[in-house]
């Protein structure tokens, strides 16, 4: 994918291999101490490039987990960066590890113990690298690898931006948890507010009444299934879990079939659905968007010529394979990409990355600065037309932005500019075929900048 867009630039020669490469990729082995045993884990942190420091890139537990994975994730999350143009580098990682097989108790010690050992590295490091939860991960542990970090290195007044995705009580920032997904809700709108976009993906309107099948109700799928159904009036009418996946042609309520999912490990059972046990054939099902949001590579060779979703948003990291790409392509299906797509999360965690330095909340200044302002503005305004403001626009002159709804304003300016961007690249070029090639080209063009000017 990185060369399809490579072939439609010129750069210096040289200067692709160099933006390609992933520069270094630890291998961490480690062993801790539980109840009645030892036991060794393997760990990856992968830097892909700090033509940008710190590296940015989220930690994922999977006992799928290997080498070459974390060092393509690593690459996607440089792209990814320069795509929503936020000051990172890329870098990934993992721990070979099945959550799920672990107590908390345990999975706290481990986690602890992974810390102290990327951090003997300085792969989690404030003004190094900096991680953020992935698959597996959540803030639990970021508040695990926030408390280790900060234990280790007492001295560092900034050491609380060593890790993003931390609770807010811990130095999080209000809508992190759901970031991602309420980015890929706010890149659906974009996408939705073009209609020559919306009707190459041979569609026509608003997210309203769009039929949506999702893969994964984790922490990225359950949100956007949440924000999309609940605020654009969109129908989750399939949710593809481990277990299965169950349809309903009315649409899901999501907090409904959450709470299933937490009580019975699975959608299986869902009150009123259809029940599907191979899911994953559920992804060729009609519907008008298919938004993987679980694992990689789900969409493939197998599968790709019988999807039948006209747009695919790829919420997941590398849901849909080269070959699978290539594909979909020929059949004139419009894919929105994954370095795009899932931009939200790292998005606000740059916004918590910046809050930790500046130890301050966002709004915290403004906010009764503003509502006086606007108290002003009302009192103006009725004295000149002798006339009440109505309570509606009263309430929102005089409500001051606070933190949460600063973080989703820059989200959202995040994801409408970043389409933007790609979309005039892809409607420029003519050799630039699909939105991914473009957002490629983005992505590479800021990096080559960037290598050019510092004479590299
Ligand atoms: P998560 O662990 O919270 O959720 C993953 C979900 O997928 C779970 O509900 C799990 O049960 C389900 N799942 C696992 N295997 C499945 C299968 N075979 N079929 C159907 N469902 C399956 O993970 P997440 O954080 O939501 O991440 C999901 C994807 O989004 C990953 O590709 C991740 O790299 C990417 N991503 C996450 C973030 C983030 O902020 N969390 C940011 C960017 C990208």
């Amino acid at each position: 994918m990185f060369d399809r867009a490579i072939d439609t630039m010129s750069l210096p020669p040289g200067l692709a291999d160099q933006i390609r490469s992933c520069n270094s990729c630890y291998q961490l082995k480690f062993g801790v101490k539980l109840d009645d045993r030892y036991e060794v884990f393997t760990g990856w942190r992968a830097v892909h490039s700090e033509h940008i420091l710190p590296v940015k890139g989220g930690i994922r537990y999977a006992d799928f987990a290997n080498q070459d994975e974390v060092e393509a994730l690593a690459a996607l999350m440089t792209y990814k960066c320069a795509i929503v143009f936020i000051p990172f580098g890329g870098s990934k990682g993992a721990l070979k590890i099945n959550p799920r097989n672990y107590s908390e108790h345990e999975l706290e010690k481990i986690t602890r113990r992974f810390t102290q050992e990327l951090a003997k590295r300085d792969l989690v490091h404030p003004s190094l690298n900096v991680p953020a939860p992935d698959m597996g991960t959540g803030e639990r542990e970021m508040g695990w690898i926030s408390d280790t970090y900060q234990n280790l290195y007492p001295e560092q007044v900034s050491g609380m931006g060593c890790v993003t995705g931390k609770p807010v009580h811990l130095g999080g920032i209000g809508g992190r948890t759901e970031a991602t997904g309420r980015g890929v809700q706010f890149g659906l709108r974009e996408f939705f507010r073009h209609p020559e976009d919306v009707a190459r993906a041979k569609l026509e309107g608003t997210l309203e009444g769009k039929r949506i099948v999702i893969q994964g109700l984790g922490n990225v799928g359950y949100h956007a299934a949440k924000f999309l159904s609940e605020e654009d009036g969109a129908k989750i009418v399939t949710i593809i879990e481990r277990d299965g996946a169950i349809s309903s042609a009315d649409g899901f309520d999501i907090e409904a079939v959450k709470q299933h999912v937490n009580e019975n490990r699975g959608v299986k059972g869902f009150p009123g659905a259809e029940y599907t046990e191979d899911g994953s054939a559920l992804l060729e099902a009609d519907c008008d968007i298919l938004i993987p949001a679980a694992l990689e590579g789900v969409i493939n060779q197998a599968n790709a010529a019988n999807i039948k979703a006209p747009l695919i948003a790829e919420a997941a990291n590398g849901p849909v394979t080269f070959a699978a790409d290539e594909i979909l392509r020929e059949k004139g299906t419009v894919i929105i990409p994954d370095a795009y797509m899932n931009a939200g999360g790292v998005t606000v965690s740059y916004f918590e990355w910046v809050k930790n330095l500046a130890r301050i909340r966002f709004g915290y200044l403004e906010r009764r600065h503003e509502e006086r302002r606007g108290q002003l503005i009302i009192d103006a305004l009725e004295k000149m037309l002798n006339t009440p403001v109505p309570q509606e626009i009263r309430d929102q002159l005089t409500t001051g932005a606070d933190e949460l709804a600063l973080v989703r304003s820059g989200l959202d300016d995040t994801m409408r500019n970043a389409y933007n961007e790609i979309r005039n690249i892809f409607n420029s070029r003519d050799n630039v075929v699909d939105l991914r090639t473009a957002a490629f080209v983005l992505a590479i063009e800021r990096i080559a900048k960037k290598y050019e000017s510092m004479g590299l």
